[in-house]
């Protein structure tokens, strides 16, 4: 996906002199600074040993071609993109940075052989040269979630809607290691408007892409669409455990502390709307929509008054709408996320 991102310019990169938005930022970016990054900061050697997985050429059994066969693929100036680079050692790997200078390195799949000998082998006719390793890859981008935040919206980021992103991670961090079992798990920020999350476990460096869909799958609550207003399926007798932890355990507290009154989700008619068109009752949203519109006679914040009248409404007897809705709020667009297969690099 690193590689796939870079051609249809979305950031997936561990290197970006860029910033967008509310995020103060130089005013130009200074290749020179990236220079100096390169030259005394950028940690060439953790980089390194990091991606080797204990490939290091130190223990009998180790696979001491196994860093050359990663592929590295570099964005340079004028957006020349070069890639199949591939390193045997640290050296070869600094110094090429060094030289290149590149605005941005992709890091891309261990391949069956030498990525940078790939057209060699295929001249051999033998078709040898394939993907064989990948972590395992999700994105989550700040403009996931334009349809519950009115601070910012696109890639402009502020500190009202980054703990959208935080929640994203507990929720996501927390079912990858309880329910997955997995273990060595990498959260970055991408440099501009959202994270990345690696998941380097071997076992999950070898799932094959209907693997990997399936654990996508399994984070993705609702399937629908842009001009959806019931995007949640969260339908059936019961939830899903996970769903029922986030919610418990994350969401609500989330929900009722910070996103009711820092985003104003009931403050104005087309706010309030858009959360009514959610619920099915129709006789609850009417009750509900008859006392929002007439004049509000309380001193209390209006977004904590609404909410309340609109749990008190549909507590009685229908509790998991008032679920549903919640869900919907902070957990559809919270997972609305990616996988990345290996297959995507093609
Ligand atoms: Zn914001």
């Amino acid at each position: 996906m690193a590689i796939e991102e870079s051609e249809n310019g979305r950031e997936d990169m561990l290197i970006d002199g860029q910033k967008h938005g509310n995020v103060a930022a130089p005013d130009e970016f200074n290749v020179n600074y990236l220079k100096l990054y390169y030259a005394k900061l950028f940690p060439y050697a953790d980089m390194f040993k990091w991606m080797s997985y204990g490939n290091d050429g130190k223990h009998p059994a180790c696979d001491k071609y196994y860093i050359g066969r990663r592929e590295f693929s570099f964005t340079l100036e004028n957006d020349i993109y070069v890639r199949y680079q591939s390193f045997n050692n640290v050296v070869q790997f600094e110094n090429s940075i060094k030289e290149k200078c590149p605005f941005k390195i992709d890091i891309g799949p261990v391949y069956s052989v030498d990525p940078a000998k790939k057209n060699a082998y295929a001249q051999s006719g033998d078709n040898v040269f394939t993907p064989v390793e990948r972590e395992l890859i999700f994105d989550i981008d700040i403009s996931d979630y334009d349809d519950v935040r009115y601070c910012c919206s696109g890639a402009d980021v502020c500190l009202e809607c980054w703990p959208l992103m935080t929640i994203a991670i507990k929720v996501i961090d927390t079912a990858l290691r309880d329910d997955f079992g997995f273990k060595h798990i990498l959260w970055v920020y991408s440099g501009r408007r959202g994270v990345h999350c690696w998941v380097c476990d071997g076992k999950a460096r070898r799932l094959t892409n209907e693997q990997r869909a399936a654990i996508a799958d399994y984070f993705r609550v609702y399937k629908g669409n842009e001009n959806s207003s019931k995007k949640v399926s969260l339908t059936g007798p019961a939830l899903h455990p996970f769903l029922v932890r986030s919610y418990s355990e994350v969401l609500e507290r989330f929900f009722e502390t910070r996103l009711l009154l820092s985003q104003n989700i009931f403050s104005t008619e087309d706010r309030y709307e858009k959360i009514l068109e959610m619920i099915p009752d129709t006789s609850a949203t009417s009750d509900l929509r008859g006392k929002w519109q007439t004049k509000r006679g309380s001193k209390e914040d209006i977004n904590v008054v609404r909410w309340e009248q609109l749990k008190n409404t549909l507590q009685s007897g229908k509790y998991k709408v008032k679920l549903v809705f919640l869900f919907d709020l902070a957990l559809s667009n919270t997972l609305s996320l990616e996988n990345c297969c290996i297959s995507c690099q093609f």
